[in-house]
């Protein structure tokens, strides 16, 4: 096991060591968390809405487990599917306006599954170079052939399309908005481009699920592509703030994935606990609007005077607030210095986004009060000038 040691040294030398740092949430009090027993700002967790500690979903989570227990003690194929599934289901089709949904366990689970059950041998994956970890992975279980396209661009999609245009099976993978930049796919010049090369289509809503549509269906409906796209695919562990995944489309993708797609067959249902509050999460995500107005507001208001300090910020308009440092070490003491001021903030480091733009990945939430934000820019302004980075 020496070569562990030897490269986990070499990891710790370039500031990539990565370690897990407990962070309590403080009941009552969403958009903070408790770190060495100190209350800190929390700008960098994915609690869109601020509902993660809403008290409707965790009454819900709480009605269901006395019920039903904690585990479901099977695959949804053998005895886990409860009836709450089904229920789900039906309600996620309708507000995707899609024939059918099916959940997953998380985000993760349902990329790998569902990637993997639409390509194999002899097909090509065409991804965005920017998009998540987990549809990567899914291209590698499938076995099918990566093409993999500079970040959002529709030219050298087209050319890696032509290349590949005799293969049996074309499926274009997406995330609507990127993790790690927060700025947005083209979705109307892919759906364009989907129709014309005769490939399927989908869409990661991880970032954009409950922020965009008129009830947070996501980017595809914001920007009326909805229809051209095959495969919806979302989280309800960011604005939904519980936990499990959807995929919506047609009847038939649907029954194929519960014949296929091996994420779902071979690892257990999520517990009823869950499923309950995804539901009620999703009543709140459709008719709670004001969650999205001021989420959206927050966003550009904290983007705006960053970009006035002289920050270096990803060009977008989601809640994710990308502040480009470039050098690992960098960003390290940068985001210790936030924490000394009072914000939790995540140091994103290669091999997470690319080598040379370690950054501060802020990501907002709807729990965060204007004066809180206001605050929170003056206080990063001051870490940077402390911990000698640009901007501030
Ligand atoms: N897709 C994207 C774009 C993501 O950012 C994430 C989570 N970071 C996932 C999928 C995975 O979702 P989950 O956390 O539910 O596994």
């Amino acid at each position: 096991m020496n070569w562990m040691e030897k490269e986990l040294e070499m990891m710790t030398d370039a500031s990539l060591e990565r370690t897990l740092r407990a962070s309590a949430p403080l009941p009552g009090c969403p958009g903070y968390i408790m770190r060495g027993g100190r209350k800190l700002l929390d700008l960098s967790s994915n609690d869109y809405l601020g509902l993660a500690q809403h008290y409707a979903i965790n009454e819900a989570m709480r009605e269901a487990q006395s019920a039903e227990g904690a585990g479901s003690g099977a695959s949804r194929l053998v005895m886990g599917n409860r009836p709450s599934f089904g229920r789900l289901e039906t309600v996620l089709a309708l507000w995707q306006n899609c024939e059918a949904a099916l959940v997953f366990a998380n985000g993760y689970m349902a990329n790998t599954g569902v990637i993997a059950a639409l390509a194999g041998r002899g097909d090509v994956v065409f991804s965005d170079q920017m998009n998540h970890a987990s549809i990567v992975d899914g291209i590698i279980l499938s076995r099918a052939e990566h093409a993999r396209y500079r970040h959002n661009d529709m030219e050298h999609l087209r050319a890696l399309l032509n290349k590949h245009r005799d293969k049996k099976k074309k499926l274009i993978v997406t995330d609507a908005v990127f993790s790690m930049d927060g700025d947005q796919a083209p979705l109307r010049e892919l759906a364009a481009i989907k129709r014309e090369y005769g490939a399927m289509l989908m869409v990661d809503e991880a970032h954009s699920g409950g922020i965009y549509g008129r009830r947070g269906e996501g980017l595809c409906h914001e920007l009326g592509v909805q229809a051209d796209v095959d495969v919806h695919m979302g989280t309800f562990s960011k604005a939904f703030g519980v936990y499990g995944a959807y995929v919506c489309g047609s009847r038939t993708l649907i029954r194929w994935l519960i014949n296929k797609a091996r994420t779902l067959i071979y690892s257990t249902a999520l517990p009823a606990s869950i499923v309950a509050g995804i539901a009620k999460a999703l009543e709140l995500v459709q008719t709670e609007h004001w969650r999205r107005e001021r989420l959206n507001a927050a966003g550009r208001r904290l983007r705006s005077s960053l970009g006035a300090a002289g920050f270096n910020i990803a060009a977008g308009d989601s809640p994710i607030i990308p502040v480009i440092i470039g050098d690992n070490a960098a960003v390290l003491r940068f985001s210790s210095a936030l924490e000394a001021a009072g914000i939790a903030s995540a140091a994103i480091r290669p091999p997470t986004v690319p080598k040379g733009t370690a950054r501060i990945r802020f990501s907002l939430s709807a729990a965060h009060t204007e004066r809180e934000l206001a605050d929170a820019a003056a206080l990063i302004c001051a870490a940077a000038l402390q911990s000698g980075v640009a901007g501030g």
